[in-house]
């Protein structure tokens, strides 16, 4: 049994988004250190760094999503996990920086957006006995075939809670620029109030309805093997927000939040024909081509069917690519952009009426356009004209009584 505490540390982009920034993570590292326990670090690329490379390739081609693409993105991380060790060094601390491959994180094959299969933990518990800081590289992994794969956009903070699991440990601490995770997003809501606590469940809904403090399949990750995350400064030394099981939480209320995503299309397809087969159809070629569907509304007119579902605005021209392609000249596919997502999340709603009441009144009294409309058991969410979108986000926050004094 070793008498020092291990914690998995993840640093966003914006924490080590330039060298002073890389040298005060390096001192709270040292600190952290000197206080007993042994971090494992997880970093992500110096802030801004991944979306340059992202528009690098797509100058070439907007469409390519193959492993050259990966190894392109996951260079970022390379750059900063170097410089982080190279500070830890000059602070009389050992470190060592470790790509994906040297670790063992083993992925499938699927480019862009590979899923963790495996972590090797041997190495990482050698390092640590031996009081050498590891600095991985958040964010990639390598399939089966031996390439590098990356793991979506914001996927470093899912590498550091699959290390976290991997090493069988119960907490895993994400740093970042923000001090906690908030009721809503404090640029569009100015009463956002920081919230101490909250359910695996609402942080998983939060991010699949557009939330980017945490990729969603890091949620995931810690929902399945009880790895209680926190959230919190990477500036500030004070607590932030813990996100743990709905049963171990003091309360929950009925709505925790507001979360908006301002990237979202609808794409409509207006003179579709009837039936059932040419839905099964659309849909099966965009499961396909690994499009993700959010909201879906369908409806008859005369002698055709309308069909229009929302998707994040990084699939646009491969939906249009494959609609195009499988419903041919005769249909009309169209997509607008001028759109935003809105959802209020909360797990007290499940044994709650009136929410959506609630929300269809803010909606109503503030003449918000609505597209389309879904729920779930903790949420209510809404594809909205996107000029009110902080309208819709101030008025539900204040209605469902989240705005801060
Ligand atoms: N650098 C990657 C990105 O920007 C991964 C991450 O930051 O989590 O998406
Ligand atoms: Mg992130």
């Amino acid at each position: 049994m070793s008498e020092y505490q291990i914690m998995v540390k993840k640093f966003g982009g914006t924490s080590v988004g330039s060298i002073e920034r890389i040298e005060a993570v390096a001192d709270r590292l040292v600190s952290d250190y000197h206080n007993g326990q042994r971090p494992v670090v997880v970093a992500s690329a110096m802030s801004g760094e991944t979306n340059r490379l992202v528009n690098l390739a797509n100058d070439i081609n907007p469409r390519y999503r193959g492993p050259a693409y990966d190894m392109l993105l996951a260079s970022g991380e390379q750059v900063s996990i170097s410089l982080l060790s190279i500070a830890l060094e000059k602070r009389g601390v050992k470190a060592r920086p470790m790509l994906a491959y040297q670790l063992g994180i083993l992925t499938d094959s699927l480019h862009s957006k590979a899923k963790i299969h495996s972590i090797k933990t041997d190495k990482l518990r050698g390092l640590v006995d031996e009081g050498i800081i590891p600095i991985i590289a958040g964010f990639q992994g390598m399939s089966e075939e031996q390439m590098i794969t990356t793991l979506g956009r914001g996927g470093s903070d899912t590498s550091a809670v699959a290390i976290a699991a991997a090493m069988e440990l119960d907490t895993c601490e994400i740093y970042t620029d923000v001090p906690a995770v908030c009721s809503a997003d404090p640029r569009l809501v100015k009463k956002a109030s920081e919230l101490t606590e909250l359910s695996f469940s609402e942080m998983m809904e939060m991010a699949s309805l557009g939330s980017r403090v945490l990729h969603h399949r890091c949620v995931e990750l810690a929902a399945k093997y009880k790895v209680k995350l926190h959230v919190r400064s990477t500036f500030e030394t004070r607590e932030g927000t813990w996100i743990m099981r709905e049963e171990d939480r003091l309360e929950n209320p009925v709505v925790t939040a507001v979360t908006h995503d301002a990237s979202t299309v609808i794409i409509r397809l207006l003179n579709l024909p009837l039936g059932t087969e040419v839905l099964s159809t659309i849909f099966t070629a965009l499961a396909e081509g690994e499009v993700m569907i959010d909201i879906i509304g369908q409806g008859q007119a005369n002698e055709f069917q309308r069909l229009s579902f929302s998707i994040t605005e990084e699939d646009l021209h491969r939906t249009l690519d494959i609609c195009k392609n499988v419903l041919g000249n005769e249909v009309d596919v169209a997509y607008d952009k001028d759109v935003a997502k809105i959802a209020v999340v909360g797990v007290g709603m499940r044994n709650h009426p009136g929410v959506a009441a609630k929300f269809f009144q803010s909606i109503h009294e503030h003449k918000i356009p609505i597209h389309l409309v879904t729920t779930s058991d903790i949420s209510i969410s809404a594809v909205i004209g996107r000029e009110k979108l902080q309208d819709a986000a101030t008025s539900l926050h204040q209605s469902f009584g989240l705005d801060q004094d």
